[in-house]
């Protein structure tokens, strides 16, 4: 039940490469500029970790960065979501079965939402994003409509 509660109609992001080539990233950045306007979903980016309510993850996560993916999400508060960027992000991507790599961020700390492609586009990062929204506005509906029974 705790999940479902989101504690700002106004989510922040943080964004953390876990090993990406950077393709990932630009679009990341590139869905947060005015030019895609998230902030008209309420969504902007956080200055810190610990404000973070979003955690956007790209990159196939190396054995390297998966302790500090780790360490992050552990240091943001509840309730907090993860979603998983571009291929590498959500199995490992053209990395998959290579030594140094965790196979994607699910290896590591749960996700709640994945974004296809190799780059995704910045507007499927920000659909991701508002269907993470929607799906948490009805999960909190549902509670209260059980609560209220
Ligand atoms: S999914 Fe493609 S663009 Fe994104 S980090 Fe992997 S190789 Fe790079």
């Amino acid at each position: 039940m705790e999940r479902v509660k989101i504690i700002r109609y106004s989510p922040w992001l943080v964004h953390f490469n876990t090993g990406a080539c950077n393709g990932c990233d630009i679009e990341v950045l590139t869905a947060l500029t005015p030019l895609y306007d998230p902030e008209r979903f309420g969504v902007k980016l956080s200055p810190s970790i610990r404000h973070g309510d979003i955690l956007v993850v790209t990159g196939a996560v190396t054995k390297k960065s998966a302790e500090r993916l780790k360490r992050l999400y552990d240091q943001m508060p509840d309730p907090k979501f993860v979603i998983a960027v571009g291929a590498c992000a959500s199995s490992g991507g053209v990395f998959a079965g290579s030594y140094a790599v965790m196979n994607g961020v699910d290896k590591v700390i749960p996700v709640d939402m994945y974004v296809p492609g190799c780059p995704p586009r910045p507007e499927a990062i920000l659909e991701a994003i508002v269907k993470l929204l929607k799906k948490l506005e009805n999960a909190q509906k549902e509670v209260g409509e059980v609560a209220r029974e």
